[in-house]
């Protein structure tokens, strides 16, 4: 078993100098088991991809079928592909109006760059607004409205005319002009160690965008499909956006992304010039069935209001032990905030130790991510909920 690990630090391009470089055997549900047999309790979901737990029956039942049908068999757009139809449709039915066209993609950097040309055919206009703190995925034009110098800095030139705000600012509003394309945002910023967005603040975006034309796309490819405790994030704005972005969650454990605009809006990718914006694999069938199953079980099981109570598990445990500053979340996606990157990282290992497979967060090193299956029962939270708090205290 050893031979694996060997192979992947020699043979597999590295992200960083440390990796967890646990090897997985297998996993189901909330549980990852790796090749000597140990389990550990998922506190990660993939970085909040598995909602609905690992190898869903239905979802892995929804893939065989498909399987027995085809594979790949054209670049998207061309064919009528029922998987992919069928998946449309029923994710409009669960959107308001104004949003009913779907374009797949295959993941969130690619949902990111197909939005932010959506903008720029539509308006005809240049600028690009997005905010401090934001993540929105490694590619080019992500990474251009990325909130983090320190990521950007070796990569540029970057996309030109991007403007960036302060997040939760309403002050800064009014820099949104008629040459702004569009606006960029995450309804509850991930990366930045789980910061929701402000009522007021995005009230008084929405108005601003109105008001200028400026196309404001709301990245829920973290907080969407259930995991803030309504199936999108904006629901609990009470405002829609022109264009939603889904990714991680959305393909039950397969790649998939997609932006979402309305009729009016997409139309424009279709000509001047045609084929402007395509991809071969973008809404593969077998990610489309998946997907597909993966929602209703998310809808149908009401699985956002389970994010809820399963957090209140957490906080319950959590709240009060001496080491934690603070503790912030948005239904199933918390931050448990210690005082240095270093308590922080020393909780995480205790953990692993423990069997819970935990990580921090991308600008906030010193905040412990929990974002677990929603498919979690309040027996496996308490238990989770206990080993971290063990974790906690073994560090004091
Ligand atoms: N947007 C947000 C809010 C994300 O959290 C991520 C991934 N962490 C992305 C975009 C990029 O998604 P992907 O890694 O699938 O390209």
């Amino acid at each position: 078993m050893r031979y694996d690990k060997d192979l992947f630090f020699s043979y597999l391009a590295q992200t960083s100098s440390s990796p967890l470089a646990i090897e997985i055997d297998y996993a189901e549900g909330i549980y990852l088991t790796d090749t000597t047999g140990k389990k550990y309790i998922d506190l990660l979901s993939g970085i909040a991809v598995s909602s609905t737990g690992h190898r869903h029956p239905a979802v892995i039942k929804a893939i065989e079928s498909q399987l027995a049908k085809h594979l790949h068999v054209m670049v998207y757009g061309e064919l009528v592909q029922s998987s992919q139809a069928r998946l449309a449709e029923a994710l409009c039915a669960l959107l308001p109006p104004g949003l009913d066209s779907v374009f797949f993609v295959n993941s969130g950097s690619e949902a990111v760059e197909g939005a932010l040309k959506l903008a720029k055919r539509f308006s005809g206009r240049t600028e690009i607004v997005s905010f401090g703190n934001a993540y929105h995925g490694s590619s080019h034009g992500a990474l251009s409205v990325m909130g983090k110098e320190h990521l950007k800095q070796k990569f540029r030139p970057l996309l030109p005319m991007i403007r960036q705000l302060s997040f939760n600012c309403t002050a800064d509003l009014h820099q949104i002009s008629t040459d702004t394309a569009c606006v960029i945002i995450e309804p509850v910023q991930g990366e930045a160690g789980v910061i929701p967005a402000q009522l007021d603040f995005i009230l008084r975006l929405r108005q601003r965008c109105n008001e200028t034309g400026a196309l404001l796309i709301f990245d829920e490819i973290q907080t969407g499909l259930g995991r803030t405790g309504t199936l999108f994030a904006f629901e609990q704005y009470g405002i829609v956006p022109d264009v939603l972005l889904l990714a991680k969650a959305f393909g039950g454990g397969l790649p998939l992304g997609a932006f979402i605009a309305g009729k009016h809006t997409m139309n424009c990718l279709s000509h001047s010039p045609a084929l402007g914006h395509i991809t071969t694999f973008g809404g593969h069938p077998l990610s489309c069935a998946a997907a597909l199953a993966n929602l209703e079980i998310i809808h149908g099981q009401q699985l956002h209001l389970q994010a809820e109570l399963i957090a209140e598990v957490f906080i319950q445990k959590l709240d009060g032990l001496a080491l934690i500053q603070e503790i912030r979340y948005k239904g199933l996606l918390m931050a448990i905030e210690f005082k240095d990157a270093e308590t922080n990282m020393a909780v995480i290992n205790k953990c692993l130790e423990l069997g819970l497979l935990t990580d921090w967060f991308l600008f906030r090193q010193s905040a412990l991510r929990i974002a677990p299956p929603l498919t979690m029962t309040k027996e496996e939270a308490n238990c989770a909920a206990e080993l971290l708090a063990q974790a906690i205290y073994s560090v004091q």
